[in-house]
């Protein structure tokens, strides 16, 4: 940790982000949430975050996680970049060195549906006001993740809302995230359990976020 940012070496397990104070004060404990239910304590000592980053699989918890914060990836060929764009390139040969966590004012969220504890997630959810700004990545669609674009700013003040505001935009936003991400089924649930699920955690994640105290 330094002034500006989280720096996590690749070889870092998904146990050590779920215990480590700092990191998970700072996401209000999104990311301990985000991995706590990845197999068991033994398997998240063993599975790394550069491993989990760079497959970019469908289900991943990890990846929704990171994609709701201000992440950047240290590329041994490539650069630093932002997860995002990371998140929608090819595979290839590359070495993923560093995840970088920039240090914002953030409160955010992290949910997911599992069929029973312990199993690949049937949908995962994070929500974020980084700076005051609204972001909301739904993954396990069973797509990868993908942050869903508010083009009717319907969280756009969501920080200036009063407490019934913060309520109906939860709600507004989680019916047109509905209507916007792409679902599929696969053999764990179906496409429109899936789309019922992105309103449902939409929603909870939001009115989470809204009724903690600024
Ligand atoms: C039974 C089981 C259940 C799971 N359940 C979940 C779940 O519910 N939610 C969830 O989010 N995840 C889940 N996972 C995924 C798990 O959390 C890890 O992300 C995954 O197993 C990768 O493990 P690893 O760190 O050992 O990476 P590896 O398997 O070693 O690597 C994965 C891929 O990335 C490449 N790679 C690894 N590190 C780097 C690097 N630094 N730079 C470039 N390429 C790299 C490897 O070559 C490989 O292609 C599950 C996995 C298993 C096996």
């Amino acid at each position: 940790e330094t002034e500006e940012a989280f720096v996590i070496g690749c070889m870092t397990p998904l146990h050590a982000l779920e215990t480590h104070k700092e990191l998970n004060a700072y996401t209000n404990g999104a990311i301990r949430e985000s991995v706590r239910h990845i197999v068991g304590v033994q398997f998240r000592n063993c599975a790394t975050v550069g491993g989990s980053i760079f497959g970019r699989f469908g289900f991943s918890d990890v990846l929704t996680m990171f994609l709701a914060l201000d992440t950047w990836v240290e590329l041994y060929n490539g650069g630093t970049i932002p997860l995002a764009q990371f998140a929608s390139m090819e595979k290839d040969n590359d070495i993923l060195v560093n995840i970088i966590v920039k240090k914002q004012p953030l409160n955010s969220v992290y949910l997911s549906q599992r069929n029973n504890s312990t199993d690949f997630p049937v949908l995962t959810c994070a929500a974020a006001l980084i700076d005051g700004k609204a972001r909301t990545v739904i993954g396990a669609r069973p797509g990868k993740a993908m942050i869903v674009e508010d083009e009717e700013g319907i969280l756009k003040d969501f920080v200036q809302m009063n407490v019934q505001q913060k309520k109906d935009a939860a709600a507004s936003f989680a019916a047109y995230a509905a209507e916007h991400v792409p679902t599929d089924k696969n053999m764990r649930a179906s496409k429109e359990y899936r789309s019922l699920l992105v309103k449902v955690l939409t929603r909870r994640a939001w009115e989470e976020i809204g009724g903690r105290a600024e």
